[in-house]
C-alpha cells in the first residue's frame, strides 16, 4: 500500500494528468488558510468563479454567470458584490468565497488546510458553522487540517493526529479526547491551557529533523515511556480497540 493513495478506489499516484485536472475541483476541493494569497487580486470574484466553471464543464456563459451568482448569495454574500475585487472583501468573506469557488463544482471531498488560522474568533465560529451546515446538504467529506484541538472537537467525527510526518494516531473524537493511546496525543491533550489551574504543559523537547528522522519510533527522543525497542523498531500501526489505532510498541498500557 505505501506510496499509494486511494480515493473511491483510485490510486491517485496512478492518474493521468488529464484525470487529475477532472478530479481536482470537480471532486476534492481545497481551501486554504490565506484566501487572499489564493484570490487574484487583479480578477473580478466573478471571473475567478467563470475561469473555474469553463474550465471543467462545457457550459453557457450565462449558465456560468448563474451559478457563480448562486454560490456567492448561498454563502450570504449580495450578488451585486460578485463584480468586486478580493480587497474589497473582509478576511472572513474572503474566505466565505474560497469555499463557494470550491463548492461550485459540487464536490464530494472538501479539504480545509488551517481554514481559520487568520481570522478572529467571531469570524472563525461563523466559517465552522457554514463548513458543518455544508457537509450535510452536499453530502459531502470534509478533511480538515488543524492543530486546534478545539475545533477538532467540535467539528470532527474521526480524528488522525500525526507526529513527524507519520500517522500515530487514529480513532473517533471520543476515543482520541477520552483514551489517547499514543504519548504524543496526550501530550498534545495536556499541552491545552488549564481553565482553573491556568497551567500550560509542553512537550519536551523540538521536533525532529525530517531529513535525518530518528531510528524506530520517531517520538522516541521526546517520549517519557520510550525503551530500547522504541529506538530500534518502528512501531506498527495496530487497531488496539474497534476503529482505534496507534503506532505505540506500549499502546495497551492506556486501555
Ligand atoms: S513506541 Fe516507544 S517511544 Fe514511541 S510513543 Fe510508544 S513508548 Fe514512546
Amino acid at each position: 500500500m505505501s506510496g499509494k493513495i486511494f480515493f473511491r478506489g483510485r490510486d491517485l499516484t496512478q492518474l493521468s494528468n488529464q484525470m487529475y485536472r477532472r478530479i481536482r475541483g470537480e471532486e476534492i476541493a481545497l481551501i486554504f488558510q490565506d484566501p487572499m494569497t489564493r484570490l487574484n487580486p487583479l480578477m473580478r470574484i466573478q471571473d475567478h468563479f467563470l475561469e473555474e466553471i469553463h474550465a471543467h464543464e462545457s457550459v453557457s456563459s450565462t449558465e456560468a454567470r448563474t451559478r457563480a451568482r448562486e454560490a456567492l448569495v448561498s454563502m450570504g454574500i449580495h450578488e451585486t458584490r460578485i463584480r468586486n475585487y478580493p480587497h474589497e472583501f473582509s478576511g472572513g468573506m474572503r474566505q466565505r468565497i474560497m469555499i463557494a469557488l470550491a463548492l461550485v463544482l459540487k464536490p464530494s471531498l472538501l479539504i480545509a488546510d488551517e481554514p481559520t488560522t487568520s481570522l478572529d474568533v467571531i469570524v472563525e465560529a461563523q466559517i465552522l458553522e457554514i463548513l458543518q451546515d455544508l457537509k450535510e446538504a452536499y453530502h459531502m467529506s470534509l478533511l480538515l487540517i488543524t492543530h486546534n484541538l478545539g475545533i477538532v472537537a467540535e467539528v470532527c467525527d474521526r480524528v488522525a493526529v500525526l507526529y513527524a510526518g507519520k500517522l500515530v494516531e487514529l480513532g473517533s473524537v471520543r476515543d482520541i479526547f477520552h483514551k489517547p493511546l499514543h504519548p504524543y496525543t496526550q501530550g498534545l491533550l495536556a499541552s491545552v491551557i488549564h481553565l482553573e489551574t491556568k497551567e500550560l504543559h509542553s512537550i519536551e523537547g523540538s521536533p525532529p529533523d525530517l531529513i535525518a528522522p530518528p531510528s524506530g519510533c520517531r517520538f522516541h527522543p521526546r517520549c517519557s515511556y520510550a525503551q530500547p525497542i522504541c529506538t530500534e523498531r518502528i512501531p506498527p500501526l495496530v487497531e488496539f480497540e474497534p476503529g482505534h489505532f496507534a503506532a505505540c510498541h506500549f499502546g495497551d498500557k492506556f486501555l
